[in-house]
């Protein structure tokens, strides 16, 4: 668990590929690749390549609202991709309240399972 200072976090090395990672999908702008803990049986987590402040969903601007645009609209071709477009879940973590961990806005792309709700 990171702090939510604005420092690197280990997204930029799997950006930069220095860290290897199961990329499913990939653009200009955006990244989707396998959770290295994986919650179900897909799971995708996608984010910018650009971080540009976006360190949590918490601190979005309307100069993010292209990219959130487009993260939302990869997020369904990713579920395309992974076969599960009938039944999945994107979750965002925001704050040390929602549990998140890395300061690098990411959606979780989910399902290959019946999923419960609420989540908890
Ligand atoms: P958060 O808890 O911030 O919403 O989600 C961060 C996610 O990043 C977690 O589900 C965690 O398993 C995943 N993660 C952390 N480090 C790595 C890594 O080095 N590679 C991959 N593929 N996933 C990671």
């Amino acid at each position: 668990t990171e702090a939510n200072t604005g420092a690197p976090t280990i997204f930029d090395k799997i950006i930069s590929k220095e860290i290897p990672s199961d990329i499913i999908y990939e653009d200009e702008r955006v990244l989707a690749f396998r959770d290295i803990n994986p919650q179900a049986p897909v799971h995708v987590l996608l984010i910018p390549k650009l971080r540009d402040g976006l360190t949590e969903l918490g601190k979005a601007e309307a100069r993010h609202e292209d990219i959130l645009g487009h993260l939302m609209h990869v997020s369904k071709i990713v579920a395309e991709k992974e076969g599960i477009v009938d039944g999945f879940r994107v979750v965002i973590n925001s704050g040390p309240t929602a549990c998140q961990s890395v300061y690098h806005l990411h959606l979780h792309v989910l399902g290959g399972r019946q999923l419960k709700w609420p989540p908890g």
